[in-house]
Formats: structure tokens, sequence, C-alpha cells
């Protein structure tokens, strides 16, 4: 037997989607074939089957019924593939052969907007990247809402991937050859290629404010989507792009290591600088917070603008409390968009916008009466999109999730379908009154009369009552094991009545509903933006409640370098202790010191203190107040992190290597505007090693990069380097002990740290008392070999001898009092130790 022109159909259309799973529909069922059969079957654990059609081989085949595919697809999808979508496109009745069928979408893992794998409050993004000298364009699009972005990215591949692995963009859409550069690392990220065959024409307005070397990958995007999705995009937002110098730039590595919005154990929000601040109310809110924290501000007016909506909602309580429960009851305006520019809104979702609609009066009028200047500008731009709530009258208070079902178009609205309705309606109580009449007439109390798809109306007689029938009037229809059916010729008149009105009632309430449903779409742009002002006070709201709850404070901006924190605080770790048990600490940074080396025992909060530094810097710099007692700020251009995780230490060198890696780039990308955390550089390798790399780097950034630095070490030989070094200071987080034991104050204080706690600490974790005393017996010997041999090389790096007048030089360097002295007494000091050498 040759291949049935149905398979032969198949072969045709799967050609074209070799990377996808087709499925194929077949009556109720879509149903898949070969390889997609065998793999999907086991994904998705369904029975596998076959079926002839293909000369004397089965065919191994796998189907599910089409009113339960989304969940399927769903699984697939949160596994990483790909599923086109193969209909029927003509009435199988109305054809003769095979019917024709065509895929109509090609759901993709980042184009896949619905569904239980897609979580409301985060976006979804799709990207696509072009290759350009030194970097990449990029650009991203959350086809659910329309909001897309383009902006360039420097560096290697390795540095796109962590973009995009930092965005949670599971799809990126790329030329052949970019494709090759990127797939060995893609991982979890999957390629899909463009080859650009069919050219999506690009409105221009999409990119207007994009430069021209960017639209490369906007372009290629917009194919993708246009051909895969074979939807409109009218609701694609124009793609913001921020000029360089914009935004706080903080790579990928220090997002996660200050736990931004993933925790440095994994992708739980718990602990993180999110988790504590979105007291957002809206799925679109808790969006643009995230939107935020990943791209922080670096303009100043920016800024402010934002601090003065906090500012002022924090002084309007009650104002605040009903803005909250108003927007509680607006629903996710921008997926709605999306649903509506894609026509696969439903009357609920009319319903729900209109709804939400209904709420911004409310909104407008809270921000305007609470006689404050500023809320009542920001009310202005409130758009109460009245054409929008016009249309919508027409659409019923309940209508159910399906627009066919009927009951989405309200009473009133039209007169012919209030016409169809009360036809339809009037012959149901018409049929009503028959069954009340039939009871009476023929004396059987249970004749009741029924409908069915099949028989349409019918009287129905139990067994036992069926010799009082009337079988003049009644003819017989259907017998059923306990009961008869009949049906009669006024009936049936009725019911051809009621049936055309029903069906009319529905077609033309369908076509009333789409017809909405196209002219709301007029307005899209008209409701993202104000979704998007929405959204932007949601999270004002929700800064002004987390600043109230947590005591901040509105941080002040300088335009010079200088850092000063009165009583800061780590906001998440406080939160976790309860913050009785949190001790403030202050960072005061200035032109002539800001180089900050930190010394101090393990556990005494010398990386909490760095982390709060820079989590104050991102807090600021987003819009958000601070958690200190007072807070006067630079705009920073960058952060750079260098901090290990507690378990970097177990995996030993390969961790050392991310640590030189990290610190290498801080170094090469730093300015002098740049704040940067070294926590611990060098313990990863031999001390002498790590030493030196530390000392190294400490004395590079003084000399070469001038930028705000908060350095940890536990190698106290480093402390003197404050002598050498005019703008770095030692201070130490104090630990003190009593009746042997270590206790911690997590008190920042001025000077270097003066003795190692470890013995202590491991004293805490209940070491063997044997071991801590020898511990202590090697301490004391190690300390004694250790001051001998630094003395040794400090002599060897400077001198060659070892006269006594190069003792006396030594002496009187280190008891030098740099700060107190002038150049011109530095000078004298130099000259007089010179003749002293050369004597
Ligand atoms: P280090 O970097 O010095 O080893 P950490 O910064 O990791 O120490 O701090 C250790 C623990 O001490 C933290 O997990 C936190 O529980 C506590 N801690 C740190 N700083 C403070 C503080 N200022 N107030 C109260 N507890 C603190």
């Amino acid at each position: 037997m040759a291949i049935t022109p149905m398979m032969q159909q198949y072969f045709q259309v799967k050609a074209d989607y070799q990377d996808a799973f087709l499925f194929f529909r077949l009556g109720d069922f879509y149903e898949m074939f070969y390889d997609d059969a065998l793999q999907a079957s086991q994904l998705l654990e369904i029975t596998l089957t076959s079926r002839g059609g293909n000369g004397d081989d089965r065919i191994p085949m796998c189907g599910v019924p089409h009113h339960a595919a989304k969940n399927y697809i769903d699984q697939l999808i949160a596994k990483g593939h790909k599923v086109a979508i193969c209909e029927q496109v003509e009435d199988p009745k109305l054809t003769k052969g095979v019917v024709k069928r065509e895929v109509v979408r090609l759901i993709t893992p980042g184009t896949h907007t619905e569904g239980k794998s897609v979580d409301s409050k985060s976006n979804h993004f799709i990207a696509a990247a072009e290759e350009l000298s030194g970097g990449f364009s990029l650009s991203y699009i959350d086809i659910s809402t329309g909001e897309s972005t383009a902006t360039y990215i420097m560096g290697q591949g390795k540095a796109l991937l962590q973009e995009l692995q930092s965005l949670g963009i599971r799809e990126l859409v790329v030329s052949d050859s970019l494709f090759l550069l990127l797939n060995e690392d893609a991982q979890d990220l999957l390629l899909s290629i463009e080859p650009m065959e069919f050219l999506y024409e690009l409105d221009g307005s999409l990119v207007k404010e994009c430069p021209a070397e960017l639209t490369g990958s906007s372009h290629r995007l917009l194919t993708y989507i246009a051909r895969t999705q074979k939807q409109s995009l009218e609701h694609i937002q124009p793609f913001a792009y921020n000029e360089e110098g914009q935004l706080l730039s903080i790579d990928f590595h220090s997002k996660r290591n200050l736990e931004l919005l993933q925790s440095i154990r994994g992708a739980e929000t718990k602990g993180t600088l999110l988790w504590l601040l979105d007291e957002t109310v809206t799925a679109m809110g808790s969006r643009k917070l995230k939107q935020w924290l990943h791209q922080p501000l670096a303009n100043k007016s920016r800024i402010e603008v934002r601090q003065q909506m906090v500012e002022s909602l924090i002084e309007h309580y009650f104002t605040r409390v009903e803005l909250q429960n108003a927007l509680k009851e607006v629903y996710d305006l921008e997926r709605l968009s999306g649903r509506i520019a894609f026509g696969s809104a439903s009357g609920r979702d009319l319903a729900q916008l209109r709804s939400s609609l209904e709420k911004i009066p409310a909104i407008i009028d809270e921000l305007s009466g609470a006689g404050n200047g500023r809320l009542s500008d920001f009310a202005g731009r409130l758009d109460r999109c009245g054409e929008v709530c016009e249309l919508l009258e027409a659409i019923s208070d309940n209508p159910p999730l399906s627009a066919k079902e009927g009951g989405v178009i309200r009473e009133g609205y039209n007169r012919q379908l209030d016409e169809y309705r009360d036809a339809s309606r009037n012959g149901k109580d018409w049929i009503a009154q028959l069954e009340q009449q039939e009871r009476q007439k023929t004396g059987i109390k249970t004749l009741k009369i029924g409908y069915n798809r099949i028989f349409g109306y019918y009287i129905e007689i139990s067994k036992a009552n069926m010799h009082l029938a009337d079988l003049e009037r009644y003819e017989r229809k259907q017998t059923l094991a306990n009961a008869e059916r009949y049906i009669t010729p006024e009936l049936k008149e009725k019911e051809t009545l009621i049936l055309r009105a029903e069906e009319e009632s529905l077609n033309l309430e369908y076509k009333l509903f789409t017809v909405i449903r196209d002219e709301v779409k007029q307005y899209i742009s008209r409701i993202q933006s104000l979704a998007s002002t929405l959204s932007a006070l949601d999270v004002f709201l929700s800064f002004a409640n987390v600043a109230e709850k947590y005591r901040f404070t509105k941080p002040d901006f300088t335009d010079s370098r200088d850092i000063s924190i009165v009583g800061g605080r780590h906001p998440v770790v406080e939160k976790m202790l309860n913050r009785q048990h949190y001790v403030p600490n202050d960072c005061i940074l200035t032109e002539d010191s800001n180089m900050l080396l930190i010394t101090g025992p393990n556990m005494s909060g010398k990386s909490t203190y760095m982390r709060q530094v820079a989590l104050t810097i991102v807090l600021a710099q987003i819009g958000s107040y601070v958690p200190a007692d007072s807070a006067k700020l630079p705009v920073v251009d960058q952060i750079f992190t260098r901090i290990g995780a507690a378990d970097d230490l177990v995996s030993g060198q390969s961790t050392f290597m991310v640590e030189m890696l990290e610190s290498q780039y801080a170094i090469t990308h730093a300015t002098e505007r740049s704040l940067l955390l070294f926590d611990e550089i060098g313990r990863g390798t031999s001390t002498y090693d790590g030493m030196a790399l530390a000392q190294s780097m400490i004395e590079y950034i003084h000399e070469k990069i001038g930028a705000n630095t908060l350095f940890s070490t536990h190698y106290h030989e480093l402390t003197p380097l404050d002598q050498s070094l005019g703008r770095l200071t030692n201070v130490h987080v104090a630990a003190m002990e009593q009746s042997g034991k270590v206790v911690f104050l997590h008190k920042v204080k001025p000077g270097p740290a003066d003795k190692s706690y470890g013995i202590h600490v491991a004293e805490l974790a209940n070491l063997p008392q044997k071991i801590l005393s020898r511990a202590r017996e090697l301490l004391t010997t190690f300390e004694a070999e250790k001051t001998q041999q630094t003395r040794q090389i400090e002599q060897l790096s400077f001198f060659d001898d070892r006269d006594t007048d190069n003792e006396e030089v030594i002496q009187a360097i280190s008891d030098a009092k740099i700060t107190s002295m002038t150049p011109l007494e530095a000078l004298q000091m130099i000259n007089d130790l010179q003749l002293k050498l050369s004597r």
C-alpha cells in the first residue's frame, strides 16, 4: 500500500517544522507521528499507538484531545520544546478528499504567553541578537504585554548569555552564524534561527528611539514573531532604548552576589531585595518593580522624579490605603491588551478591562484630592479611556469564558438581539407551560419535557406510566431502558422557532462581540500607557509602604563622589534577624579617603556591611528610600562586586579562577564614579599568593581607578598599607572576647582589627577542646615566626643590606604621620632620609 494522501500532507507540513512537535489536527484530536510520537508519549506520559498509512510500515502515533491540548502544550514548552499547531482550515463537510491543513501558530518557549508555566508576575521575554564590532545588539519583547527594549551588550558571547540569563530569557533568535558562535555555551537557552527569508516590514516608529545599529536585532525578532505567530503585532510598543549613562550598570555576577532579584542559592526570591520591596498589589506592578531593579537609573533628575512621588505618598497615609485598594481591583491591563491585539480576548477579558477602567476615576480622585501638587500632577497623566468604557458598555456583567456560548452582550444593547432572545425565551416558557398541561391531561406527575442535540425537544414518560400516554397525539421517537420519548407536531414547530432564534442570537452576539473587540484594538496604545502609569504608581506605593514599615529615609544626592551613610542597615538581613538585633553602621567615604580596608574575624559582619552599602546605592537609584538614619550619596555609574559565597571555600581552584575573572572584569570596567566591593580577595589560593594579589589590586585601584572601594580581608598584614596609600583607611568590625569566647558586636570601628578570632569561632562550633588548645599553642609559634619573616620581607623589598642606618630609616618611615604632614614637610623628611642612606 502506498502513502495515503493524508500522510503525504503530513510529511509536507512536517518538513517545514523539523524542530517542533507537530500537533496535526484529526477531528477532535491533535495527533503526533513518528519521532514526535515516540518522544511526546514519553514526555507527556500518554499512550503510544500506531496506524497504517505508509506502505506496510506501521506509523507510531499518539494524540491528545483538542480541548485538553493547552495543558500538554504547556508541559512541552516548559521543557524547552516548540509545538506547531496544524489545524484543518476547511470545513470537512464541504470538501472532497483530504481537508486542507495549515500550521496556524508555532508556540515556542519565548512566545508562549499563557498557561501554568507562565508566571504572571514576571515578564516573559523573547530576544534576538546581532553581532556588532566589540559586542552585540540585543532586542527583547514580552509578547504578552508588548513591552520592548533594545540595548547594547559589550563583550563576548558569554556576556550576552549572562545578560539573557539575568533577564530570564529562554529563547534567543539568531542568524546561522551567531547560532554557531553561541550554541556551545547556550545551555538551557533555546536558540532559534530566523533566516529572514520573509521580511517583516519594520514599522519605523517602533525603532525611532534606537540607534540605527540596534535595529538589526529588532527586525530579526519581529520577523520571527510575525512568521511564527501569524497574529497581529499591533500591541508591540516602540523599543525602549536607554542612552549610555542613563542606567546604573551592574553585571550579572554582581546582581547575583547582591541578591537583588535572585538569591545566590538559586531561583528563589526569599532573602532578595525584591522579596523585601515587593508589596505591589498588581501583577503589572510586580513586573515593573523587577524591571526597575534590573535597571536602576544613573540620571539624577529621573531618580528624583520617582523619589518625590514616594515622598508625597508617604505623607498621605489614607490616600495610599485607598489607592492600593483601588489598584487591587485593576486587572492585568498589559496582558489584556495583548489578548485584544491577538484577537484572543474573551468576553470575560473585555469585562475585566471594563471593570478595571471603571476604577480609574476613583484613582484620579484619590490622587487629586490629597491636596498634594505632585500627586495631582500624576493624576493628570492617567487616561480614563472614556471611549473604551463606552464601547464596553455593551458587554454583560458576567460573561462566560467562551464568546460563542452567548451571554456576552448585555440586554438592551441591540434590538435585534433582544428580539431573538425574547423569541427563544418565550419559546422556552411555552414549553414549560406545555409540560404542565401535558401532566394535567395525562395525569402523569413525572412526565417531563427534555432536550437533546439529536432528537431535539421530547416528552418523556417512564415505563410504569406508559399506559397513560395519549398515543393519539404522541409519536414515539426513542425507547430507553425505563422510559419512552415522544414528540408532537406542535412541540416540533415550537422547537424550530426556538432553535432558529437561538442560533441567530448566538451568531449575532458573536458578531457584535468581535466588532467591539476590534474597535477596542484602536485604543491599545492608550490602554498600554495607562497600564504603565498605573504599574509605576503601584511600585511607588510599595516603596512608600516599605519605607514606612522598615524606617527608611530619603537619600540626598550630591554631585561629588562622597558617600555618607549614617546608621545604615542591611535591610534584608535586618528583616530576617528581627530588627532589634541589627547593629547599624556608618559608611563615610570622601575624596581624601575613599577606600576602606575592612578587617575583623570571620562572621563579624564584614560582608554584610559591604553589601549594605551597595544595596543602599541600588535602592537610592531605583527611586526608593534607603535603610539608614540619613544618607548623602553620589549617583554611581556601575557597581562591581567580588563577593564569595560561603561554599566557595570548598571548591578551591576553579572558584579562585572565578574570583580572578570577576576581579579582572571589575578592574577593567570601573571608573571613578563606580563602586567596588571586594570581599576576601585571594583567599582561594595560598597565603602569600593571595596576600600579594590582594595588595597589588588595592594599589592598582588606588592609583589607576580611584573608585569608591570597600575591601575586606583577613590578611592583617595588609593593614599597614594605609601608610603608603593616602586614600586608604582601615576600619574593622569589632568583636569582643568574653570569658575566652568571642562575642560579635557587628560594629564597624576605625583602625585595623588587632586579633584573629578564628580559634574562638572554632570553639563556638564546638570543636574538641584538644584541637583548640593545640591550635592556640601553634598560633603562638606561628605568630612569632611570622613577625620574623615579615620583617625580612619588608627589608628585602625595600633595601639591600641591613645596617643600622637603614633600620633607622625604616623606623622613621613607619612612624611618619603622613596625614598631618604638609607636602613640604614630607619632602624635607625624604631628603633627610636620603642623606642617611647615602652615608
Ligand atoms: P563576615 O563577612 O565578616 O564573615 P558576615 O557579613 O557574613 O560576616 O556576617 C555574618 C552574620 O552576622 C550575618 O549572617 C548576620 O547574621 C550577622 N550580622 C552581620 N552584620 C550584622 C549587623 N550589623 N547586625 C547584626 N547582625 C549582623
